[in-house]
């Protein structure tokens, strides 16, 4: 014998036995203000007399033909029984999938046959349907695809998902690790070469189509076309790349409709891909040329009677830089030329390029990039008359300056520690500077004079110290080295 209409029937169904004096209510939770809620009868419920949760479904004369066809006759039978009733009675279960297509079907159905629904326009974020008589309801809204179908219940309340089309942004910290480490935010930072990666989560929406995502890169973030990945897509099947795009975006995906309907309104899908961080990255400057870092942003386009934009969501990825000062003649702080340094990470000495130009005023270098010609590449800094070199394009991390050779007569000067560190959060990003484990913004200038080594005796004193200052920080430390005897020349 087939079971009595027993079984959930929706994701948002709910089976209840009221009395036959029961006055039922839908309530809609989380509705969209302005927006149009039907609700169709399609089931009337009877309980039997004295109990509240026995008792038997009947059609609706208006939708007979319904269940006679597919895909409701897949599921349910329709009989006429002793009584002259025409009873609904459930041969198989619905899966999700299933509800869904059933309770499309019968909205459209719905629709198609002009049968009356009890409607009501959301003026809060409740709609509530009162009065309602026990039985099976398609619900459905006017922003086109909802179509739940709902036993009405006293105290029913189905929450209305939040399906706007969006997007989010975000960038990973310390991007060398994969993507299914922590780390996402809307900032980060970064060695120039690095690369950086990034991910979207766009939200599918109310029977909207022609998704495109738009994505544009500040010149210092350099596009990596094969990293793109959309979850549960095949790249040239369900969505296309488009770089050199004519509205000035880095780089477009569109989705196929196809792909869309089959994520399905409400639930969302995860784009990723990755840049490279450049030799033209923005890196803060002391002279006041501002500090942007290096922006991605992007939006979604998508159809509905007209092309619609999202909001532009942003993320920046910084990178750091290193003043360094050598100097000598205690607090007359005579520059020093001549003097050798490498900077080292993990104990290995980082390739540098020095930059040329009209407004650079004393020696700087960024991080090599790939592309950089070979014999522009170098591990070794040099001094000139203003004693002072930048290297620009480091990430957050721990670096040791080591001079490699001192200028002639006077002593190398000890290993520095260096710690760039970063306060990243999504209104704050600064880096902070450590230098020998302590805060250089704390350090008291150590400036001895060479008669305070008596196991050099030296005659003079070679310091240099190491300037860090980033937005508000300023830093200073100075190294003490020893001048060399003459004896010892
Ligand atoms: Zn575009």
């Amino acid at each position: 014998m087939k079971k009595l209409f027993a079984v959930l029937l929706s994701i948002v169904l709910v089976f209840t036995m009221g009395t036959t004096a029961l006055a039922a209510q839908i309530t809609i939770s989380n509705a969209e203000v302005g927006e149009t809620y039907d609700v169709y009868k399609m089931l009337d419920f009877t309980a039997v007399a004295g109990t509240t949760d026995k008792g038997y479904y009947t059609v609706e004369a208006a939708w007979e033909d319904f269940f006679a066809a597919e895909p409701a006759s897949d599921y349910f039978t329709v009989e006429t029984n002793a009584d002259g009733k025409r009873v609904v009675s459930m041969d198989a279960e619905l899966d999700d999938a299933a509800k869904a297509e059933l309770a499309k079907e019968a909205v459209a159905y719905a629709k198609a046959n002009g049968i009356t629904a009890v409607t009501q326009k959301a003026t809060s974020a409740d709609v509530v349907f009162d009065g309602l008589t026990p039985g099976y309801y398609a619900v459905d809204t006017s922003l086109g695809t909802i179509c739940a179908l709902v036993n009405a219940d006293s105290t029913f309340t189905t929450v209305e998902k939040n399906a706007k089309p969006d997007i989010t942004k975000e960038v990973q910290e310390d991007s060398e690790i994969n993507y299914t480490d922590e780390g996402w935010g809307k900032v980060n930072d970064a060695d120039i070469g690095d690369t950086v990666n990034y991910k979207s989560e766009i939200t599918v929406g109310f029977g909207v189509t022609k998704y495109v995502m738009h994505d544009t890169m500040d010149a210092g973030l350099t596009f990596i076309p094969g990293s793109v990945v959309v979850e549960g897509a095949t790249k040239d099947v369900d969505y296309t790349v488009t770089t050199n795009c004519a509205d000035g975006c880095t780089f477009e995906i569109a989705f196929e409709d196809e792909f869309i309907a089959s994520v399905g309104r409400g639930n969302t899908f995860e784009v990723t891909y990755s840049a490279t961080l450049n030799e033209n990255a923005q890196v803060e400057y002391e002279d006041g040329r501002g500090y942007q870092g290096n922006k991605n942003t992007v939006y979604l386009e998508y159809l509905n009677d007209t092309v619609i934009k999202t909001d532009d969501h942003e993320t920046v990825t910084y990178t750091w830089k290193l003043d360094v000062f050598k100097y000598t003649d205690g607090d007359n702080k005579t520059p020093l030329a001549g003097a050798e340094f490498s900077l080292l990470y993990d104990g290995e000495a980082i390739s540098l390029v020095e930059l040329k130009g009209d407004d650079i005023t004393v020696p700087t270098y960024r991080v090599a990039v790939e592309g950089d010609e070979a014999e522009d590449i170098d591990t070794v800094i040099e001094t000139d008359n203003t004693g002072k070199f930048i290297i620009l394009g480091l990430d957050a991390d721990v670096y040791t300056l080591t001079e490699i050779k001192a200028p002639d007569g006077y002593n190398r000067a000890n290993d520095l520690e260096v710690t760039i560190g970063h306060d990243l959060d999504d209104e704050n990003y600064s880096a902070t500077y450590t230098i020998n484990g302590a805060d250089p913004a704390q350090i008291e200038v150590e400036n001895k004079t060479g008669g305070l080594f008596p196991e050099t005796g030296g005659i003079g004193t070679t310091i240099f110290y190491v300037v860090g200052g980033l937005l508000m920080l300023a830093a200073v430390v100075v190294l003490v080295s020893k001048k060399r005897m003459a004896s010892f020349a």
